[in-house]
Parts: C-alpha cells; sequence; structure tokens
C-alpha cells in the first residue's frame, strides 16, 4: 500500500512553467516552454535525444537555473536551492546512488534516516514497490529490474508530493518492465504527481494522463495521449500478409497513398480504407488482412521525423 498523499494545496498545480528559456553557449537547450503538471497528474516528457527534457527537468528539480521566464514548483520557486523544497521531491535518476554493500531493506532505511523519516516508511515503500522478499538482499545481488524498483523506491521513501522519474524501464526486459508499470500505476492511484521521462511511447500512451512532446527545446504537442493520436493522422494502415499481392499491385490501387513493404505484410496507407479494402479483397481476399490503428508512435515520428532511440 502506498500511503495517499496529504491534500494540502492539492487544487494547486504541482509545476506551472511560464516562458522557461535556458540557453549553453549558443545551444537553446530550452527554448519559450510554457506548461502546467496538475496534481496527480501522471505527465510524460518525451522528445529525441537533445530535445531539452533533462535541462527541463533539472530547472524543475532546481537543480538548474533558468535564464528566463517563470518556474513554481508546489506553490514555490525551486531556485535559489530551496531547502524546505527538497522533502517533497523525489527524484530517481539513470545514475542512482545505491549503497551496494547493504541489503535492500538497510539501503532504504539509510535513506529514511537521511531524510528522517522513521523506519515504518522504508518497510512500506519495499513493499509498495514489490521487494519485500528481497529486502536482505545485498543491492549487489538484486537483477536490474530489481535494482530499478529499488531506484524507485528510495525517491519515495519521503513519501514526496512530486516525483521525477527518468526513465524508469530502461534496460529492462518486457516482464520487469510490465511489473514497474503496476508500480506506477499504484503510485498514480496513491494519488502522487509524477513527472517521467520515457523512450517508451507504448508506455506513455498506457500511463501517462498527458504528454508533452519535446523538439528543438520547445513544445512541439501537449495533450492526452488519447486527444494526440486522435487529432494526428487520419490514415489507415491495412497489412496484407506477404505473397498474397506485389508491392506493385498494392501502389497501383486508387486511394492508397504509399504502400511499403515489411517482413510479414505489405502495408497499405490510405484515407479511403473502404474504398481500399473492396481493391484488397478483388486482388488478394481479405482472409488475414489486418488494420492497425494509429499509436502516440505515428504522432511521435510525425513530429520529431525521428525513432525513438
Ligand atoms: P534531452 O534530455 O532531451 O536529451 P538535454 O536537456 O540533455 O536533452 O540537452 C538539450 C541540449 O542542450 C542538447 O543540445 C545538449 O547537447 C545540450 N546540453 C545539455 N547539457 C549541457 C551542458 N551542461 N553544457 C552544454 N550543453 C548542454
Amino acid at each position: 500500500m502506498i500511503p495517499t498523499a496529504s491534500s494540502d494545496a492539492q487544487d494547486d498545480p504541482a509545476v506551472v512553467l511560464d516562458d522557461v528559456h535556458k540557453r549553453y553557449g549558443e545551444t537553446r537547450a530550452v527554448d519559450g516552454v510554457s506548461m502546467t503538471v496538475g496534481r496527480g497528474e501522471f505527465f510524460g516528457l518525451l522528445g529525441p535525444n537533445g530535445a531539452g527534457k533533462t535541462t527541463l527537468v533539472e530547472i524543475m528539480e532546481g537543480q538548474r537555473k533558468a535564464d528566463s521566464g517563470t518556474v513554481t514548483v508546489l506553490g514555490t520557486s525551486p531556485w535559489p536551492r530551496n531547502v524546505a523544497l527538497l522533502p517533497r521531491l523525489g527524484v530517481q535518476t539513470q545514475t542512482s546512488a545505491f549503497f551496494v554493500r547493504l541489503t535492500a531493506r538497510e539501503h532504504l532505511r539509510t535513506m529514511a534516516a537521511l531524510y528522517r523519516v522513521d523506519s515504518a516508511a522504508a518497510e512500506r515503500t519495499l513493499a509498495s514497490v514489490g521487494l519485500t522478499e528481497q529486502g536482505d538482499t545485498r543491492v549487489d545481488d538484486l537483477s536490474g529490474g530489481q535494482r530499478q524498483r529499488l531506484a524507485i523506491a528510495s525517491a519515495l521513501v519521503h513519501e514526496p508530493e512530486l516525483i521525477f522519474l527518468d526513465e524508469p524501464t530502461a534496460a529492462l526486459d518486457p516482464q520487469a518492465r510490465r511489473a514497474l508499470w503496476q508500480v506506477l500505476r499504484d503510485l498514480k492511484g496513491a494519488g502522487r504527481t509524477i513527472v517521467y521521462t520515457t523512450h517508451h511511447l507504448d508506455e506513455a500512451e498506457a500511463l501517462c494522463d498527458r504528454v508533452a512532446i519535446m523538439v528543438d527545446g520547445r513544445v512541439a504537442a501537449l495533450d492526452s495521449p488519447g486527444r494526440l493520436i486522435a487529432a494526428g493522422s487520419p490514415t489507415t494502415r491495412l497489412l496484407v500478409p506477404v505473397g498474397r499481392m506485389t508491392l506493385a499491385q498494392a501502389q497501383a490501387i486508387p486511394g492508397v497513398d504509399r504502400a511499403t513493404e515489411e517482413p510479414d505484410a505489405i502495408v497499405l496507407e490510405t484515407l479511403e480504407s473502404g474504398r481500399v479494402l473492396v481493391a484488397v479483397d478483388e486482388i488478394a481476399g481479405l482472409q488475414g488482412v489486418r488494420t492497425r490503428t494509429a499509436s502516440l508512435e505515428d504522432v511521435y515520428l510525425a513530429l520529431t521525423g525521428t525513432p525513438q532511440s
């Protein structure tokens, strides 16, 4: 069980950014970002490498000073470094430091002591990320997925109101990723506010209330995954199993805008799926023909022109 967030000032947004800029020399890392993260929101920051996500998160965390613009986090300014704010924030990074010689439980108890919360909080947090059974395992001996969970637990042990997660499921196998999704969903269910960066668009689509897609220091799109997808390309993709029609035949069908070959299918992109399906039926039959609906990845590709890397 994850304790629910305290209800103080729940109506205030968790984060308000207004026209925030940050340059490194000639590089405009953050170039006029305005956005609001509501209390209790699960907010995803997406974008290719170099888009400015890390810089923006560091500004929100109070680790970096914006050149201009206003930054309000939990009703206060995170810069100059605001010691009253720090215990209200939870930060998990890719390079989370561990006391590797300690057991998972000892590690969390140490973190709890640093934050001056009791060791019962360590035990609760261990349970909330599903690590109770590994409590006596040395940090050194945890699997990659278990370490990621411990990193998240370390960011949670002091029950912060706002949690920053940096690619929490990076380098995990699909099963471990799914297990961690449940931990993240539980956090959201407990009313925590989460700002998280990820390279997994399927994950962002499944978990986030809203996402901001950053490109070159700017917010190229910001909305719920569902609304972004609905507002995106109305193109339908029809997948015809290989061997049933040639690429040339597919390209010649009136109404097909683009046809490409994938390992197991010819993919036809069209705005007129009914008309094209009739033609496909005549050439190849409809047995095994599938449609692929738009996803957040399509929206992302259209905005950034790059696959997530
Ligand atoms: P992301 O997290 O989306 O990959 P970053 O915020 O790390 O983006 O980087 C944004 C831009 O700022 C990139 O062009 C990057 O090279 C540059 N940059 C980031 N940190 C620094 C720094 N400390 N000094 C100079 N340039 C930096």
